[in-house]
């Protein structure tokens, strides 16, 4: 069976929680996953010195251009964030499909991806569907 993450990111890109509310955080999204019949195997926090990709892993699939709707291929995306060293650290660049300068993390895509500097991930976290 392959691991499961859920990674939490926050809104904007650059910004990186003091070590309390960091601490904070993780604590809630493990409160999410603790009342009866939930699970969840670990939940951690990453801080990353650069703006940094944090993926779908292999849900990654389909991604389009937020202004003229076409597809961008994933090897376009692959590329940019590779020649980069995983990093970024400015988000606006110029789209192959009609040229435009849009924010990466505007860039639709099938599964979320984000943009960050922190990160909260859960590991195989489980919830029992019905809460009353
Ligand atoms: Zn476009």
């Amino acid at each position: 069976m392959s691991d499961d993450y859920i990674r939490s990111v926050p809104t904007d890109p650059g910004w990186q929680p003091e070590p309390e509310a960091a601490a904070a955080a993780v604590a809630y999204v493990a409160s999410l996953f603790s009342g009866p019949g939930d699970a969840v195997d670990e939940v951690k926090q990453t801080f990353y010195d650069r703006v940094t990709l944090i993926d779908a892993g292999m849900y990654t699939e389909r991604i389009t251009c937020p202004l003229c709707a076409e597809d961008i291929s994933m090897d376009w995306l692959d590329d940019l964030v590779r020649e980069n060293g995983m990093s970024l650290d400015q988000l606006d660049v110029a789209v192959p499909c009609c040229g435009a300068v849009v924010e990466l993390n505007t860039l639709h895509h099938e599964d979320p991806i984000g943009f960050a500097r922190f990160e909260v991930s859960a590991l195989n976290a489980t919830r029992v569907e019905i809460r009353t």
